[in-house]
Order: C-alpha cells, then structure tokens, then sequence
C-alpha cells in the first residue's frame, strides 16, 4: 500500500473542500485534496452552475418563443425550435472548464489531488481507494471533512426511472411533456421555472401553504404571479405519498382529499441531507448537530485536529458559505487566527423574478427585539427596469431605527442575484442609510433602487 504524510488532508473538492487547499497551499502547507467523485463537487458538476447553465437557456429559448408572437419590441423571428442535446453539451462544456480550471488552480498552489474514495480509519488516517485500484493510506496532522449533501429521498418513491433527483433533471434526453415537482424550494422552483420555459407542462407540488417557506410572503408574491402567468399549476399544502406508473403522483391534502397527478417525469426536491455516513466517520463520534457535524466558530469538530466545513456541517448550505469556512479552516491551519463570523451570509433564488435575501427582514428584526425601520423601491419606478422589458418586483431595506445602521436588503426582481455583492458589502462594513444614499449610483441602473430605498426608509425618496 502506498503511504503518503501531508499537514493537511481534505476530503471532498467541492467549493468547501477546493477552496480550503487552494488557500492551504498559497499558504504553503503541504496539502492533499482527495475526491471520489469529480473535483467541483456538487456545485460545479450537479448543482449552481449547470442549473444555471439550464436556467440560462430555458430564458434564451423563451424569448425566442415570445419574440416569435407578438414582440413589443419590434423582432420578428420564424418559429424557435429547441435542440435539448446541444443544449446539455453546451452546460457540459462550461462544467469541463471550471472543474478543469479548479484541478489547474490545486496544481498551482501545490495541492496534490488523489482521485478516489476516503475511508477514515481515524482522526488522523485516511485510507483511499484510488479509481485505478490501488490503496493509498495518508497521515495527517489536520483533516477537514468537506464531503458536502446528497438528495433527500421520499421513502416511498425512491430515485430511479420516472423518479429523478436535481441530478437527472440537469441531464435531461428530451423535454418531459408532463412534470411534476415535487417541493416548491429553491432547487423545485428554479428548475421547475426552466423546464415550462423549455415547453413542459410542470405541476408543483408543496407540504408548506406557501411556495419558498424560507422567504416572507411579500418576497414571494412576484414569484407567486410569475409561476401563474407561466401556467405552472401549483398545489400548496398537499404533500406527495408515492408514484406508480399507471396513475402518476399520489397526493394528500390536509383532510381527506387525494388525487393523482399524470406524469412523464416526477423531479423530487425535497431537500438535501449531509454526507456523513459509509465511509468511517461514525468511528469518531464526533458530536453532532442533528444530522449535521456540529462545529465551533473556527469550523473546528469535537475532536482535535479534525475540522468540517460546507453542507456536511449544516444550513444555509450554500457554495459561497462553504468557500468562506473553508479559507477560514486553510488560513488557520497555517497559523493564524481565524474565526467564520460573518455579518450576513446573501442567499440568492434563481427563480424568473430573481430573489435576493441578506440579513435581517422586517420581522426577524423584530423577533430579534430591535426597533427597526424598513422601506421599500419599486421597480416599476426605475428607469433601467423599464428598458430591461422587466419593472416587477423591488428593493427592501431594514435599517436601526436609533442610528439608521443597515441590518438587512432584499430584492426580488429581474436579475437582482447581481445586487447581493452591494447588499452583502454595506452590511460588512457597517453602512448607514446615509451612507447608500449619498453614494452615487450610476444612471441608469437596478443599483439606483438601492439607493431609492435607503432614500425613502430616510423620507426623501426621489422617484416615488
Ligand atoms: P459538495 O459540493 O457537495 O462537495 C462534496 C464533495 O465531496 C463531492 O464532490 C463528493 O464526491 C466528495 N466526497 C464525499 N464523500 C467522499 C469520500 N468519502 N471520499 C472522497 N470524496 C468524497 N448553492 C449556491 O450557493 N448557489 C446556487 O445557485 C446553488 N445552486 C444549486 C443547485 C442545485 C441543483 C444543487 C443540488 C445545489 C445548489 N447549491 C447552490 C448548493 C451547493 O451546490 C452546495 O451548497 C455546495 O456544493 C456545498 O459545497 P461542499 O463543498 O460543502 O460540498
Ligand atoms: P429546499 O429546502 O429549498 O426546499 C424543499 C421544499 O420541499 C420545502 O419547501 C419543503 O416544504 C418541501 N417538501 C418537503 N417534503 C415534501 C413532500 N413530501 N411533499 C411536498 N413538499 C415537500 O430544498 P431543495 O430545493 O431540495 O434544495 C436543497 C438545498 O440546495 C437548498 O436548501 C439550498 O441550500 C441548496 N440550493 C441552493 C440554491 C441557490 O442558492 N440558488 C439552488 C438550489 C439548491
């Protein structure tokens, strides 16, 4: 067996897991990087960007669909057709590029990548299996668990043939003529917005009374317009028993009411649960946080010398948040001190209008005890938003009512994902309403409803 000594060992190059070596060896500890399946992990290969890949192309194929009705605009084109196979290799090549462009920035700072599956066999050794069949068995002074989540599965309609998870759904060999979602969250959504746009007939099926229970009301109610004006059927508070082929999609409802819904494919999205079981760690006992692994504010286990970043340690699970544990975990390893408080962590639904969440709402505020103010900035109201063909949704802000001290940004609407690196940095550094309004903001841009709302939470909005 082949043996190898390293300072650092990471298992899982998802976002978590590449970033934490990347940083590891700018840093010049000796790191290796094992992964079973393909680095990128999760993110790059089955999750953020191929789904948005998807997303792309489905808002590309519609507009050529609109474009070929009636255009407002004044384009006329022949009837667009969709070559679903073209479509997939070309969310492939952009995968092949960033996961190649990942394995060439671990080379550059001196990561060695061992490709296969880990076993641990204690806090300090990992046995690996390599895909050519050899074992390699490391030592290590730190191991960071980066194994990330897995789709959760309805017990009684386990994945397989109609049943698809997220995974197949970004694969797809032909358009589904009926689907059904089942969970109206991010991934239930996103991809069941894309897959209408693609000519699917899509049915919605939801536990919660709403769609996104993550996100207030008002925030949704855009999205809630955009899945009725789409002729997505949704059905909320009625949760899915099971599928057979000759019926479809058995569903209950609160009291007696059961119906079944036809379907070509059912998209399972219920959900996603961390990787911590099959491959040893249980033989740590490291202490948890229900299923999650429980860590401290340096990403640090129960156990010494053992660390865990990413999904496997818990909500929000979101790539962004991972690659910021994981520079925390590199940067103190090499010595210094570290700790992964952040102000705000933005979450961003991808959803046709976009939604953006930092920090806190009006009533988390609340819930919180502080006396806080909030306003809000139309769309309709902006200029760009008019030139983009796209004027619904807003800009909400929640501001200290004492000291006007940000506390949170939402924004629901055309492209607002590209707001969430503005709403991220004023609450970072501590920004005031003053300080958003009487910054500049070019003209004419979504980014002037950020300052029209800090303007209005102040009482002189200029353009409402
Ligand atoms: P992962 O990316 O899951 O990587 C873990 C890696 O560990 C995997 O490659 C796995 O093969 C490997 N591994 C596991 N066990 C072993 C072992 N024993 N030995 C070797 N290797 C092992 N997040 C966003 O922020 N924005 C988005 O737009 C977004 N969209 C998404 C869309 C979809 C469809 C999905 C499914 C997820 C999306 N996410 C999004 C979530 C995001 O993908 C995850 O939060 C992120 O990938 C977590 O990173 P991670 O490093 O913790 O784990
Ligand atoms: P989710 O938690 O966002 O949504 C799951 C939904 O399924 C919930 O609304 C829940 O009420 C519903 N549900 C659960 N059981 C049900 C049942 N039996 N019948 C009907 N509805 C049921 O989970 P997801 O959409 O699977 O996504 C998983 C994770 O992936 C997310 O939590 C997120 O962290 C990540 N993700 C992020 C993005 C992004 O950042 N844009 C995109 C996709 C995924």
């Amino acid at each position: 067996m082949k043996e190898l000594n390293t300072k650092l060992l990471v298992i899982g190059a998802g976002p978590g897991g590449y970033v934490a070596a990347i940083r590891a060896g700018q840093l010049k500890v000796p790191t290796v990087l094992v992964e079973g399946a393909q680095v990128g992990g999760t993110c790059l290969n089955i999750g953020c960007i191929p789904s948005k890949a998807l997303i792309h192309a489905a808002r590309a194929f519609e507009q050529a669909v609109q474009q070929a009705g009636k255009s407002p605009i004044g384009i006329r084109v022949q009837k667009p057709t969709l070559d679903i196979a073209q479509t997939v290799h070309w969310k492939d090549g952009i995968v092949k590029k960033l996961t190649g462009g990942v394995s060439a920035l671990c080379r550059k700072a001196g990561v060695e990548v061992v490709q296969g599956w880990a076993r641990v066999d204690d806090g300090k050794t990992v046995t690996v299996q390599t895909k050519d069949g050899e074992s390699v068995r490391i030592r290590c002074e730190h191991l960071l668990i980066a194994t990330g989540s897995e789709p959760t599965e309805i017990p009684t309609m386990p994945f397989g043939g109609a049943v698809i998870s997220s995974t197949e759904a970004l694969s797809p060999t032909e358009v589904p003529k009926r689907l059904v979602v089942v969970g109206a969250g991010y991934i239930g959504l996103e991809l069941g917005m894309a897959y209408r746009k693609l000519g699917s007939e899509v049915t919605v099926v939801e536990m919660a009374p709403q769609i996104l229970p993550r996100y207030d009301a008002e925030l949704t109610k855009p999205v809630l317009d955009a899945l009725k004006h789409q002729g997505i059927t949704l059905h909320l508070g009625y949760s899915v028993e099971g599928y057979d082929k000759a019926r479809g999609v058995h569903v209950r409802g609160g009291g007696a009411d059961e119906f079944a819904l036809p379907a070509d494919r059912v998209l399972v999205a219920v959900g996603r649960k961390p990787h911590v079981q099959g491959f040893g760690l249980e033989g740590l006992q490291l202490s948890m946080d229900g299923r999650h692994i429980a860590v401290d504010a340096r990403c640090s286990t129960s156990m010494n010398g053992v660390w865990a970043i990413g999904d496997v340690t818990g909500e929000p699970m979101l790539a962004h948040r991972a690659m910021a544990q994981g520079v925390v975990v590199a940067e103190q390893i090499a010595g210094e001190k570290r700790r992964f408080e952040p102000m705000a962590i933005p979450a961003v639904c991808f959803t046709d209008p976009e939604i953006v969440v930092v920090g806190h709402t009006p009533e988390s505020a609340k819930e919180a005890g502080i006396d806080a103010i909030h306003a809000q900035f139309p769309f309709a109201a902006n200029g760009r938003a008019m030139t983009l063909e796209s004027t619904v949704g807003f800009v909400r802000v929640v501001a200290r009512r004492d000291n006007h001290l940000i506390l949170g940004w939402h924004a629901v609407g055309a492209d607002v994902s590209e707001l969430s690196a503005a709403f991220g940095q004023s609450i970072e550094m501590g920004a005031r309403l003053e300080d958003v309004a009487d910054t500049i903001h070019a003209h004419p841009t979504l980014g002037e409803a950020v300052q029209e709302a800090a303007l209005r939470a102040l009482g002189h909005a200029l353009h409402v």
